[in-house]
């Protein structure tokens, strides 16, 4: 009974939440399953996904790499040693997107890498798919559809076969304005503690109300890019004292580009 109770409580407390400081019910392991089961939907499918195996773009994946520790390394994200941080590049060079997944699972598109200018706006663009993962929205987002049934344990407890149900629904997951603008103000916070621009996520919107010929990628397709959204994170770069100048210690992009397949 007072079990009962106490799930009672904390679903009204779910059901008024609304806005309000999220509540996650799911534990950091069942993140990294969910997203492990994504990773595996999503590399198991190279006719919607063709991921590049890592032979055979070596140096593409050193590239990016190196761009994924330096933000791991800011001192800034809570889940740096919880998570395995797999990033994955896709050869499709007319979609400009990044996506990330529970538990750390990242996922670059050859055609963001093209469309950008320089490496400190796609390390902008990492930044804003680590917090995603980082700052656990999917999770969060389940927690509110399934609450109950968490708190229950049912969801993996008497059925397991739901994970792979559930993973393939965060494949078409968006998330909401809110965790949009967390993302963004993330990327700022982390980046501000690597030798990266800090407001590097910033360019990648700017680009896009700039050219207004380009197609609106599926990144964008419920939170369009918007002069706001530019403002808020220069706006943030600026309160937090963070630099803007470009980490003079990478490579020419161009050669960062050359590596692509
Ligand atoms: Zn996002």
């Amino acid at each position: 009974m007072r079990r009962l109770a106490t799930t009672l409580t904390l679903g009204a407390a779910l059901a008024g939440c609304d806005g309000e400081t999220p509540i996650n019910l799911f534990t950091i392991e069942d993140d990294i399953s969910l997203g492990m089961e994504l990773r595996d939907e999503i590399n198991g499918d190279p006719a919607t996904y063709p991921v590049v195996p890592e032979a055979d773009a070596p140096d593409a994946y050193d590239h990016l790499y190196r761009m994924r520790d330096a933000i791991l390394a800011s001192g800034e994200v809570t889940h740096a040693d919880d998570f395995d941080w797999e990033i994955y590049l896709i050869d499709d060079d007319e979609t400009l997107n990044a996506f990330a997944g529970p538990g750390g699972y990242i996922w670059v598109y050859s055609g963001i890498m093209r469309y950008l200018e320089r490496e400190d706006d796609l390390v902008g663009v990492l930044g804003h798919e680590i917090a995603h993962a980082d700052r656990r929205h999917s999770t969060q987002q389940l927690s509110k559809v399934y609450g109950v049934s968490v708190l229950l344990g049912v969801i993996f407890g008497s059925d397991p076969g739901l994970i792979p149900e559930l993973a393939a629904g965060l494949v078409s997951l968006s998330f909401s304005r809110t965790d949009e603008a967390d993302a963004d103000e993330h990327s700022v916070i982390y980046l501000c503690g690597t030798d990266y621009a800090a407001n590097g996520a910033a360019s990648f919107f700017e680009k896009l109300l700039e050219e207004s010929t380009v197609e609106i990628p599926a990144f964008l397709s419920t939170h369009p890019a918007s002069a706001e959204r530019v403002a808020d994170i220069n706006t943030l770069t600026e309160e937090l004292g963070c630099s803007t100048d470009p980490n003079p210690n990478v490579p020419p992009w161009a050669d960062v580009l050359a590596t692509l397949p």
